[in-house]
């Protein structure tokens, strides 16, 4: 006999985290199950590296990224104020949950992304939810001027991670990670583009050690794309370029937030190429079964750098954040190693023919 079932459902970041986030009866939630992502041992990662290497994989969320997180926060704030509309400058996945979430709010979404620029499943993803889309002849900062623009001096309200909301919601992916552990970790690892997520993990962790949760706070150890890394270099990048479109940033709105996780922590930002980008999305999927889109892969990239480096200690507890999934941007999957595209093998509907290719027989 199967009984019945004393488990909860994951009931979204609002909910979870209702006393972190001032949620009150009277306030509005709109949701759609995010946060509550696993926290993925990586046998591999831990045994190349001679610590132990823990991935939270935040591709699992409702839309396939992180920003389900503080969309959830800042729509439902958005609501509560009002709003009829909201708008956001994106790389592809901001633009994606704010579509996903305007539309369970019954709300309108508009969304300015770089023309050309966005991987297909995210712009596929925006569509489908019902946003009116603008393909900017541009780059994402432009994008964003105009946004900040349209929401000061037109009835819409933005939703970037200028945003206050954003930030407060996506700070519960610490929160979680400590609550997982028992404590903090001693270094996490995490992707850097507009600096939005390593500001919110720093005050998810701040807020962990001074309300008794956790007894430390981790080193930060934040990682840009070679070609679109300004705080790595210390000026603005007019043209950033790199495969990890969700990081292709050259003005961070949190620049200087970025720069108080890293000093306050005893922490780094570091560049790492495309090519070791593409590696590493490879190696993680090969070895511990996650999938993930290139951005996030630089923070696997970028353990190996560090640890090539010296600078992760044996037998450390090390967190990464990966941000997105790899579904969003497939097209990077199908290639090898060197380049070319991955041919699957074809056969007749003939079992002793497969088992032929397959050196089996
Ligand atoms: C938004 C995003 C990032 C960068 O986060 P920031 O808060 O802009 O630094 C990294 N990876 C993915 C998949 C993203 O969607």
């Amino acid at each position: 006999m199967l009984k019945q079932s004393q488990r909860n459902q994951w009931r979204g970041v609002l909910h979870e985290w209702a006393d972190v986030l001032d949620v009150t009866d009277a306030s509005t939630v709109v949701t759609l199950g995010e946060g509550g992502t696993p926290l993925i041992e990586s046998k591999a990662l831990s045994q190349m590296t001679d610590a132990r290497v823990l991935v939270k994989f935040e591709g699992l969320n409702p839309t396939g990224s992180f920003k389900d997180r503080g969309m959830t926060v800042a729509v439902s704030r958005a609501i509560d104020k009002g709003a009829k509309a909201i708008a956001c400058a994106s790389t592809g996945n901001t633009s994606a949950a704010a579509a996903a979430y305007a539309a369970a709010a019954g709300i309108q979404a508009i969304v300015l992304v770089p023309e050309g620029k966005i991987a297909m499943g995210k712009l596929a993803q925006s569509v489908v939810h019902g946003a009116r889309i603008v393909q900017v002849r541009g780059n994402f900062d432009d994008c964003l001027e105009i946004s900040k623009e349209l929401a000061e001096q037109y009835p819409v309200h933005l939703v970037n991670s200028v945003n206050d909301d954003r930030i407060e919601g996506q700070k519960t992916a610490a929160l979680e990670i400590v609550d997982v552990l028992g404590d903090a970790p001693d270094l996490h690892l995490i992707p850097v583009g507009n600096a939005g997520n390593i500001t919110s993990y720093w005050r998810g962790y701040s807020l962990a050690e001074t309300s008794g949760m956790a007894t430390k706070r981790p080193r930060m150890l934040g990682f840009q794309a070679a070609g679109a890394a300004p705080i790595v270099r210390g000026e603005v990048v007019r043209e950033p370029d790199t495969v990890a479109t969700a990081i292709r940033i050259g003005n961070p709105a949190s620049w200087q937030q970025a720069l108080d996780a890293r000093d306050e922590s005893g922490g780094s930002i570091t560049a790492i190429g495309d090519a070791d980008i593409l590696k590493a999305q490879r190696l993680l999927a090969s070895s511990t079964g996650v999938f993930v889109e290139p951005a996030s892969a630089i923070s696997v990239a970028g353990l190996l750098e560090r640890h090539a480096a010296g600078d992760i200690p044996a037998g450390a507890t090390v967190t990464l954040t990966v941000t997105g999934h790899g579904l969003k941007d497939a097209q990077w999957g199908l290639k090898r190693e060197d380049g070319s595209d991955a041919q699957p093998e074809s056969a007749d509907a003939d079992t002793a023919q497969v088992a032929q290719l397959l050196g089996l027989a």
